[in-house]
């Protein structure tokens, strides 16, 4: 009976704990229709800029995080896709986070992220929190001039009403200006694109409170402390810790993970207990 009830409780952990790792939706605004038509009307610069920096955010967080990710579009010519299909792919997922990606025009410099907490749940402080670092990373990380970061309730029919309802944690970009000469020699670059993914995901760890690896580190012991964040283990990890209330903890081994007793993950936690993720 006590080998059943081992079996039992093992499969509780594995049903309820695997639906809840971190889920970014990336959204590449704008595309053009499947015969090469412009529906939005917009600039190359801002098309190719945004899904090519958006594929390098999805390999970052594909490689390096064993976080999932979904992306609006990944073609340009087909990519096309209407702001109540691209929040509803988002909602319907479960997305935890969601990034917009565009590029701005009308003259101006450097970059600018807007949030939106008119409808938006989760809404409140995380929601500013979260566009606040997405703005302050791609500053840096993008050598930007620091815009602004603010909430926005304008153009909510068009690009902004992917923010206006949605589930997740969830911001919209503006990298820097198609038509400003130096801003836009930074967006057609490969390798300030790298750079402006990488802005992205550092955000991205900052909030969720972890720092992704691309090699897995061996047996991890988490002893008897509040946990939160992402563990990573390339074989076991242990740990008698807890997972308070409002936290989220993901613990992600290649061979097992062992909750001992002392462990606890309290009413209002998220915990995601899984096998695999980092070979
Ligand atoms: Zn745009």
């Amino acid at each position: 009976m006590r080998f059943i009830l081992s079996i039992i409780a093992i499969l509780i952990v594995f049903v309820s704990y695997s639906s809840n790792g971190q889920k970014i939706f990336i959204d590449p605004g704008h595309g053009y229709s499947a015969n090469g038509g412009n529906p939005d009307g917009r600039t190359q610069t801002e098309i190719h800029t945004a899904l090519a920096t958006g594929l390098k955010l999805k390999a970052l967080v594909d490689n390096d995080c064993s976080w999932q990710s979904l992306m609006s579009r990944t073609t340009n010519i087909g990519g096309w896709v209407t702001i109540g299909t691209r929040q509803n792919m988002s909602d319907s997922w479960g997305a935890d986070y969601f990034i917009s990606i565009h590029c701005n025009a009308g003259g101006g410099t450097g970059t600018e992220t807007f949030w939106c907490n008119q409808s938006s749940s989760p809404n409140g402080a995380a929601n500013i929190n979260f566009a606040e670092g997405i703005q302050s990373s791609m500053a840096a990380g993008g050598q930007w001039f620091d815009r602004r970061v603010v909430e926005e309730h304008g153009f909510l029919g068009y690009h902004f009403g992917v923010l206006t309802t949605n589930q997740a944690y969830s911001c919209l970009s503006e990298i820097g200006f198609v038509d400003t000469p130096g801003d836009a020699a930074k967006l057609n670059s490969n390798s300030w694109r790298d750079a402006f993914a990488q802005a992205y995901i550092d955000a991205l760890e900052t909030h969720i409170g972890t720092t992704c690896t691309s090699s897995c580190p061996g047996n991890l012991n988490l002893p008897s402390n509040a946990l939160s964040g992402t563990y990573i283990s390339g074989n076991t990890i242990t740990s008698t810790g807890q997972v308070q209330n409002g936290s989220n903890c993901v613990l992600d081994a290649s061979s097992a993970v062992n909750l001992d007793p002392g462990f606890d993950a309290v009413p209002g936690s998220t915990l995601d207990a899984k096998i695999g993720g980092c070979q």
